[in-house]
């Protein structure tokens, strides 16, 4: 079976068959539940006036702006009740793509701030995501992530990632948003807390900020896998230690491209990565808003001339959980 999917997937990148490349087995195992859909069918379903955004951010800001609009728009205080239904549309949003893209395992990402913005306890909340999850759960298997944002207090990232963390509902803890805020150092008590229940240790990193970044990121934290992690291409010494660590990068390359952290498919640095021994995925970050799904981020690696199909398929399988890490 496997050997048959790698087929397929070979056939279906070489011959450009984007149905048979929605056939084949795929993960996406960075992505977040809440920006994974599709932006046109999601605003029609929702029967929302709001206009799709630029794909270029050179301001982190106008990517927050736009994130804000899709949680909140039209309205200007919304309700407890107004954003649970929007995220949990949102969240459906995700996994529909997902599905109808042929992805077969996913780690959508939620974040601990949903306790504060349901304004519910966390038997409620685990209750609600578990209803919603058992839907989509013959199409598709879901291991979901507990992130926080980095840009909050502390203190109210404490206040609700410890009960997430104790639910043993999540399968793995992040920290994402801007990195340049929220220094990796101020959240070692949370990330030994995960550890002893054995949640696996992702966190971004390496996405705004330089290869030191990442390698800080991972000791600190006692990383299993970086998010993004894409500026360790710029250090050898770094690609060393991550490879020896055999830490895995789950990169995005559309939203790399998008956010202006590369310029395009042909120099993206997972051709760097890779040839410096490095274990990565590929997968989607926010397809709301990069527009771009999973089978579309293989197919513009492969374009570029750059990469193989049997490396581009090996690159496919390291997302799943048996790939051996
Ligand atoms: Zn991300």
């Amino acid at each position: 079976m496997k050997e048959q999917d790698s087929q397929k997937f070979i056939k279906a990148l070489t011959t450009g068959d984007r149905s048979l490349m929605q056939k084949v087995p795929r993960a996406d195992v960075h992505n977040h539940a809440a920006l994974g859909g599709d932006f046109h069918s999601w605003v029609r379903s929702e029967g929302l006036d709001l206009k799709e955004g630029a794909h270029s951010f050179p301001d982190f800001t106008d990517f927050q702006n736009l994130v804000n609009s899709i949680f909140t728009y039209p309205y200007k205080n919304p309700t407890n009740k107004q954003l649970q239904e929007r995220f949990f549309s949102l969240f459906a949003a995700s996994y529909e793509l997902a599905i109808a893209d042929g992805v077969t395992y996913i780690e959508p990402g939620y974040d601990s701030v949903f306790l504060d913005k349901f304004d519910m306890d966390i038997e409620l909340l685990i209750r609600k995501f578990s209803e919603q999850t058992a839907l989509f759960k013959d199409s598709i298997s879901i291991a979901p992530d507990i992130g926080m944002i980095r840009v909050m207090d502390l203190k109210d990232i404490e206040r609700t990632i410890y009960p997430c963390i104790e639910s043993g509902f999540f399968n793995a803890l992040d920290i994402f948003a801007d990195e340049r805020m929220g220094p990796p150092e101020d959240f070692v008590p949370i990330y030994r807390a995960a550890k002893k229940t054995g949640m696996k240790l992702k966190a971004h990193a390496g996405e705004l900020l330089d290869a030191d970044f990442v390698r800080r990121s991972v000791e600190v934290l006692e990383l299993d896998e970086v998010q993004h992690g894409i500026s360790a291409a710029g250090s050898k010494e770094v690609m060393r230690f991550l490879e020896e660590r055999k830490i895995r990068l789950n990169i995005c390359p559309s939203s790399n491209i998008q956010l202006c952290q590369t310029e395009s498919f042909k120099t993206h640095p997972i051709r760097i990565l890779l040839d410096n021994g490095i274990k990565v995925t590929v997968n989607t970050d926010d397809a709301i808003i990069f527009g771009k799904k999973s089978s579309d981020e293989f197919f513009s690696l492969f374009e570029t001339g750059a990469y193989s199909a049997e490396e581009l398929d090996e690159v496919r399988l390291n997302g799943f959980p048996d790939s051996g890490l």
